[in-house]
């Protein structure tokens, strides 16, 4: 496979969580290719290990051995400045409970990974708007978290990720805790981003998403097999 068309390889990561006495073997030689424009799906019990799969291939944490490499970057050898901005422009990332800023309007959350790159402030304006009609939230602009429900606050963290149109979205059960007709306004996202062309990787069990997969992937105690 020529390492171009590659979105992420990761090749026998290891995580490994020591608290006290106690080892937690997160990832256990775990390897992983995803082609651009692929939209891989894991799934797996809970504790298996999958946010921390995703955490180490955003470059939010570092493998305890094995290598990463996103979009040609080996992130393990990348110091923090350099993930930060490399995160901010690559990578939309959808935690599974959304993770919005609380002082912060809709707006404004949408708003923050541009700031953070220095868009200028029209651009910003024009971008905020379109990614709300994307999610369909224009209506909600000025409220704040708490003031919205579990789906619209997944809808706003949706607009977030994508706010600098990064060619990588992770989701980290995004309709995890959301009911039926809820999700099905994530999963539609899901495929309009499968349609863009972006690179997908989500950790979820809802069969409308794991429909859109074109690599289906489980993972137990740490270890990662195709299905
Ligand atoms: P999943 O997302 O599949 O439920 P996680 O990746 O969250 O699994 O966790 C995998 C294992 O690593 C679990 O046993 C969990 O308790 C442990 N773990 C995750 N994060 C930490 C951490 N920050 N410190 C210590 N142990 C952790
Ligand atoms: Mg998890």
């Amino acid at each position: 496979m020529k390492l171009g068309r590659m979105a992420v390889l990761a090749s026998s990561l290891c995580k490994t969580y020591q608290i006290g006495d106690v080892k937690v073997e997160a990832l256990k030689d775990v390897n992983l290719k995803v082609r651009k424009s692929e939209f891989a799906v894991i799934r797996g019990p809970s504790g298996a290990g999958k946010t921390t799969l995703l955490n180490v291939i955003s470059g939010i944490d570092k493998p305890t051995s094995g290598k990463i490499v996103v979009f040609g970057h080996d992130l393990g050898s990348k110091n923090e400045d350099f993930l930060a901005d490399f995160r901010c422009l690559n990578v939309g990332f959808v935690f599974q409970f959304y993770n919005l800023i609380s002082t912060l309007t809709v707006s404004e959350n949408v708003a923050f990974p541009m700031e953070w790159t220095r868009k200028p402030e029209n651009h910003i304006k024009q971008r905020v708007e379109e990614l709300l009609r994307i999610v369909d939230l224009q209506h909600r602009s000025n409220h704040f978290p708490f003031q919205l429900s579990g789906g619209e606050q997944q809808r706003v963290a949706f607009a977030r990720a994508l706010a600098n149109d990064p060619p990588l979205l992770l989701a980290d059960e995004p309709t995890g805790n959301l009911d039926a007709k809820t999700s099905l306004k994530i999963v539609r996202i899901l495929e309009k981003l499968k349609d863009d062309g972006k690179t997908i990787v989500v950790v979820t069990h809802d069969e409308r998403i794991m429909r859109l997969a074109d690599q289906n992937l489980y993972m137990q105690d740490g270890t990662l097999v195709s299905l």
